[in-house]
């Protein structure tokens, strides 16, 4: 049963996956992503039913539009499998729980501003103030959910996720978005004080392991910036799910 429920919440994500991938796509220009229905860029044919199976259709169609032949970015297939892989994680992890469907809302989050992010240097106001929003409401139900901080906790959280990239904002003289410093505070109020702090070590650790990657084979130039933000997005995403356990493990290193 459980094995099938997974299956359930994996179809589930794809289909989120793909409306993610809208956004994606039409947010940066600030575009309606509820209007008009989408077509191809190449040859404008209105998108079929079967064009829009979530991770088949870009499968089934080897990623290309199958009147024009214009390329369908592979993002659109790894964004759909990776929501619904992420899907089913939270689903076996969480069970049916109201942690899940708190996951559930910000894996979607961490994935749009991901891939925004990567793709235009971009975090969207549009995606970050709805998801402050309902980060603030679900800690008022702290109480309920294991995983929420409590509203003052969200706050106080928020304030220091916000502080700590305003100083970095400041002293790197563009070094760092703005983006990046309001995205700090939603990792704030999704994590919680002290836990913020870890989703601000995670992101430096991995940002700095691929930027070390990247020089050691020569993909970006020593002066080419690489966005921050997904390694912020990812890194709320891992304290959300494994932050107080992190805290404990870290201290463990030096109580034992
Ligand atoms: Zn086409």
């Amino acid at each position: 049963m459980e094995s099938a429920y997974a299956i359930v919440f994996f179809i589930f994500g794809t289909v989120i996956g793909s409306f993610l991938n809208v956004m994606a796509d039409r947010m940066p220009g600030e575009q309606s992503i509820v209007t008009p229905p989408s077509r191809c860029p190449g040859c404008s044919r209105r998108l079929s039913v079967t064009d829009m199976i979530p991770v088949i259709s870009w499968l089934a169609l080897k990623g290309r539009c199958r009147t024009c032949g214009e390329k369908i970015p592979a993002r659109v297939f790894w964004v759909e499998t990776v929501t619904g892989l992420a899907f089913a994680f939270l689903y076996l992890y969480f069970g049916l729980t109201p942690e899940l469907w708190v996951g559930l809302f910000y894996a979607a989050v961490t994935i749009v501003i991901f891939v925004i992010d990567l793709e235009h240097q971009l975090i969207l106001n549009n995606i970050l103030m709805p998801a402050m929003g309902i980060a603030l409401l679900i800690s008022l139900f702290a109480g309920q959910i294991d995983l929420a901080p409590t509203f003052l906790n969200a706050v106080i959280g928020a304030v220091a996720g916000f502080g700590i990239f305003l100083v970095v904002y400041i002293v790197s003289r563009g070094g760092m978005g703005e983006g990046d410093v309001k995205l700090g505070a939603l990792a704030g109020l999704i994590t919680g004080w002290p836990n913020v702090i870890v989703a601000v070590i995670l992101s430096w650790i991995a940002s700095g392991l691929v930027a070390i990657g990247l020089l050691a084979f020569r993909r970006k130039g020593r002066r080419e910036a690489i966005a921050f933000g997904p390694f912020l997005a990812l890194a709320m995403f891992i304290t959300f799910l494994w932050g107080s356990q992190l805290i404990d493990w870290y201290l463990g290193l030096f109580l034992n």
